[in-house]
């Protein structure tokens, strides 16, 4: 029997009103014939207002604990979609994380998903019920309550698309579809109709917050079709699918703002074989995700690493080079926070000329200095003055002719 996962994010299911609408997306799916797997994230704010309770009774709260009250927040939807489906005289469960299955590694707030068992979800469809599965959350091999990090209900939920074999993945969201860029702060970006997977992985890692970026690993990885469309409209959405051959000729598909960074420097690190995997070792140790690296070596055979890492990390990250330093015998560990990174990503890149040199004129024109420059075959990222984040953004975009 064919299947389908739909994903509705916070804000479609924010209130009493929005959960009907999705409900009965839902039913309708179902009366087209298809096996349904909603998967819902907490109401929209929810998981930003137990974050800021739990800042209240504890500045640093053990990551154990934050997992077991964030994952009240998707508890509390999953409910509630299930009471407005059996409403409207349809079948429904709500199931957590651990009740399908879902086994992640043990590290608590940042979890990586290893394997789900169907087993239960395919037990209830067989019943003909529609099933509703908490986002973002699963349980380690010992039963601990563990989330997979901010925004990854889309992972959960492609995920399961992947194992259960679904037609599709269907993304339900407060915007129709994947711009050029955030059309929230550039009133003229384009929606963009298909994507390749590629280029939505470096979209989303590069701070296109619509979709989570291990949602698009996955979705890579096992060849699941990813529609990200509007929860309040049928307008058509964004398919992001395999690479297709006239993407090539679009040199730039968008451009990307990422804020929630800090960049960390260490100076005059000895030029010696073995430094840079001593340093990186100490920071893998304490899970903390590294961005991008530059290594510079000066005229004294001293050498310098800079690396950012995301804003949540800093004060873990702050620890791991304090040690760093002492370990090495240098002075200084500098930390500039926030950084803000701008991106232009297009596989086309790879295939023309003068990519690089057109955003760098755009950042020129527009009065914003460069701090630091990284590649990669379909990216250029740019490290800029936080101040000066979104004038670079709306800078490079109209340079790339994206504006609608
Ligand atoms: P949900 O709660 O449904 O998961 P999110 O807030 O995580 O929704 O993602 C939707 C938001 O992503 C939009 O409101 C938009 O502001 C933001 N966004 C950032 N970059 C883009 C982009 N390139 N295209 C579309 N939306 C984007
Ligand atoms: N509720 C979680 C969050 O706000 C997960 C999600 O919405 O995808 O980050
Ligand atoms: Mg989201």
């Amino acid at each position: 029997m064919k299947l389908l996962v739909q994903k509705f994010g916070g804000t479609s299911v924010a209130n009493a009103e929005r959960i009907h609408r999705a409900a009965r997306r839902a039913i309708k799916a179902k009366n087209d014939g298809y096996s349904v797997v909603v998967v819902v994230s907490a109401m929209g704010g929810a998981t930003d207002d137990l974050l800021d309770l739990a800042g209240q009774i504890n500045s640093n709260p053990p990551r154990r604990e934050l997992d077991m009250l964030l994952t009240t927040g998707e508890q509390v939807s999953i409910a509630l979609m299930a009471m407005a489906i059996s409403a409207a005289g349809h079948e429904a469960i709500s199931l957590t994380g651990g009740q399908i299955g879902l086994i992640t590694d043990a590290v608590h707030t940042k979890a990586r998903i290893q394997k789900i068992d169907a087993e239960r979800i395919r037990k209830e469809h067989a019943a003909g019920k529609i099933v509703i599965v908490a986002g973002f959350q699963g349980i380690d091999e010992t039963g601990e309550i563990t989330t997979l990090g901010r925004g990854a209900s889309d992972t959960t939920a492609v995920a399961l698309a992947a194992v259960l074999g679904a037609e599709r993945c269907e993304i339900y969201t407060d915007v129709d579809g994947v711009y050029t860029t955030d059309p929230r702060i550039v009133h003229a970006a384009r929606k963009i109709d298909r994507i390749s997977y590629d280029e939505m992985l470096e979209f989303a890692s590069l701070g296109a917050g619509v979709m989570h970026s291990r949602a698009i690993e996955f979705g890579k990885k096992y060849n699941v079709d990813i529609h990200v469309r509007s929860s309040l409209t049928d307008t058509e959405g964004t398919l992001i699918t395999k690479e297709v051959k006239q993407m090539e000729n679009i040199v730039v598909s968008g451009v990307t703002l990422k804020t929630d960074m800090a960049q960390f420097l260490l100076q005059d690190l000895p030029d010696d074989p073995g430094v840079a995997a001593g340093v990186f070792a100490s920071v893998a140790e304490a899970k903390v995700a590294v961005d991008d690296i530059i290594q510079t070596v000066g005229d004294s055979a001293k050498a310098s690493i800079s690396f950012t890492v995301e804003k949540n990390d800093l004060a873990e990250c702050r620890l791991v080079c304090d040690k760093i330093a002492k370990q090495y015998n240098i002075k200084s560990v500098e930390c500039v926070s926030p950084v803000s990174k701008v991106s232009i990503v297009g596989v086309g890149m790879k295939s023309h000329t003068g990519v690089a040199l057109t955003m760098f004129k755009a950042l020129a024109n527009a009065k914003v200095n460069i701090n630091a420059i990284t590649t990669s075959e379909i990216k250029i990222s740019c490290l800029v003055n936080p101040e000066q984040g979104e004038q670079a953004l709306k800078a490079i975009h109209s340079a790339f002719e994206l504006d609608d």
